[in-house]
């Protein structure tokens, strides 16, 4: 129920069901976890249609089902019976609810995608929650862990609030198999918006490979062949532990820490592929950053930061700015999704980089 005031008179009424339609942008599963957190956040019910309708097996996936279970356990929201393939999703939210909450995603679906739907909401809910999340850790197409940990939870704990990554299991796509907990703290008040227009001085940059019951010269080859293209110190280099009961799987990590902001980039080793190839390809993510030097974000940092900067001004009813490096389908669909939720205008600024601004 929404209590709305007109004339002094306070009226309780049922919230419109905010409309989705899935096809829309990007047409993959972002706008269901955007749609899904922000119901939940508003408590506004959600219809959405033509789930993932550009995508070339349409519907519900696995882990996309798991991502509705995940939003339906934090609100006790009632859904419209739903399994794999389904292109049509209705969710009621009924209350939000801050706890300790297990949300295991079989297979290696990506356990990251999961805490993405849930994480906005749990940022605002009334108290401290702890998500226990098994599957894959580090997947393709996807925020693997060290990602949320480094790059993304930094900007959560500029607006006040707080997300505490433990790894406890790595989970390679495509075996899966691992855990992470999450402690999320919101913030005392609203959450402060801030803006992030230029990126500052490279800091300092860590590279990392991870072999987990995969030979560890794969590891040196890929760190070899890294410092070869880069010219980075083999001091910044080192290979990350990992039991040989994890995995199996093998992941090559870039951090790099600008004054403004932490960027990560990875690339996963398969089969097939060269442990040199492994780090072109990571390489090739990096130089197409740096070649944006007025950018503050990259193009996936981009699509998470809106909703987040969203929401601070949402409750603060202050304006937000960032930069980044190319304006993606992504960022354009999380865009027109949360201005379907929240009463703000949210415009790209086309400069040297693009700048998004969200205003109240
Ligand atoms: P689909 O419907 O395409 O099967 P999906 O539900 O798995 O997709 P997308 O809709 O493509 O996912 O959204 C993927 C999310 O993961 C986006 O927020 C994107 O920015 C993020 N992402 C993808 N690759 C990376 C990466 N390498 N690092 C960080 N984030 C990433």
């Amino acid at each position: 129920m929404q209590t709305i005031t007109t004339q002094g008179r306070e009226t309780q009424c049922l919230p419109t069901t905010v409309e989705i339609d899935g096809s829309q942008g990007e047409g993959g599963g972002q706008i269901l976890r955007t749609a899904l957190a922000l119901s939940v956040i508003t408590q506004k019910p959600l219809a959405v249609h033509n789930i993932r309708a550009k995508r070339p097996k349409p519907g519900l996936m696995r882990q996309h089902l798991a991502c509705v279970h995940a939003a339906q356990a934090i609100s006790d929201a009632q859904v419209s019976p739903v399994a794999v393939g389904a292109t049509e999703l209705h969710f009621a939210p009924r209350a939000l609810r801050a706890g300790q909450y297990e949300f295991p995603i079989s297979g290696a679906g990506s356990s990251m995608l999961v805490l993405q739907t849930v994480l906005p909401a749990l940022l605002l809910a009334q108290g401290e929650s702890v998500v226990r999340l098994s599957g894959g850790t580090h997947n393709p197409m996807a925020p693997n862990y060290h990602f949320i940990k480094r790059a993304f939870a930094p900007l959560v704990a500029r607006l006040g609030a707080r997300v505490d990554m433990e790894l406890r299991r790595f989970g390679f796509y495509p075996a899966g198999g691992g855990e992470v907990l999450a402690h999320i703290a919101p913030a005392t008040g609203a959450m402060q918006p801030f803006d992030l227009l230029v990126r500052g001085d490279l800091q300092s940059v860590v590279a990392e490979a991870v072999c987990a019951a995969v030979p560890k010269a794969v590891a040196t080859r890929e760190l070899d062949e890294l410092a070869r293209l880069t010219g980075w110190d083999r001091s910044a280099m080192q290979q990350l532990p990992a039991r040989q009961d994890e995995g199996p799987g093998n992941i090559l990590l870039a951090t790099l820490h600008y004054t403004h902001v932490t960027e990560l980039f990875s690339c996963l080793g398969a089969h097939g592929v060269s442990s040199e190839a492994v780090a072109r390809n990571l390489c090739q993510q990096m130089r197409d950053y740096q070649k944006k030097p007025e950018a503050a974000v990259g193009a996936h940092l981009a699509d998470q930061l809106v909703l987040l900067l969203a929401l601070a001004v949402w409750q603060s009813g202050k304006r937000a700015s960032f930069s980044c490096s190319e304006v993606t389908e992504h960022l354009r669909s999380n865009m027109a999704v949360i201005q379907q939720f929240l009463p703000l205008r949210i415009s790209i600024e086309t400069a040297s980089a693009p700048v998004a601004h969200i205003a109240p």
